[in-house]
């Protein structure tokens, strides 16, 4: 078999929101990632600030993404509005090749449907 790449975008469209961005849901992960600056927001400094209290701003690794160790996919869903992917016995996907091979399906059934219209 030959290796095949294909962009989310163009092969999910939601059927609740029609958008077309899938988000991995993630549990029980680990995530490391560098810090740049902190800054120290003493109590009262604003009025949501309750304690004396520090922010801290992540940088990135090299690669431009925090470092995730570990952890579960918990679902596959809708970025926009949580819509869930489930396969035909209405289990949420929880893996990669499952959801490509989800895809591709409604992708095509969606063309087949616009064609008979
Ligand atoms: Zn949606």
């Amino acid at each position: 078999m030959s290796s095949k790449s294909i962009g989310v975008s163009s092969y999910f469209e939601c059927p609740s929101c029609k958008c077309d961005t899938i988000e991995e849901v993630m549990i029980d992960v680990t995530i490391s990632t560098t810090i740049s600056d902190m800054h120290f927001l003493p109590k009262g400094y604003q009025d949501w600030v309750m304690n004396d209290s520090v922010e801290v701003e992540y940088g990135l690794h090299d690669d431009g993404n925090p470092t995730t160790e570990y952890g579960q996919v918990d679902r596959y869903q809708c970025v926009n509005c949580g819509w869930v992917i489930r396969d035909e016995n209405e289990n949420a996907i929880t893996n990669p090749e499952d959801l490509f091979e989800w895809l591709i399906e409604h992708k095509e059934n969606r063309e087949k449907e616009l064609n008979t219209h």
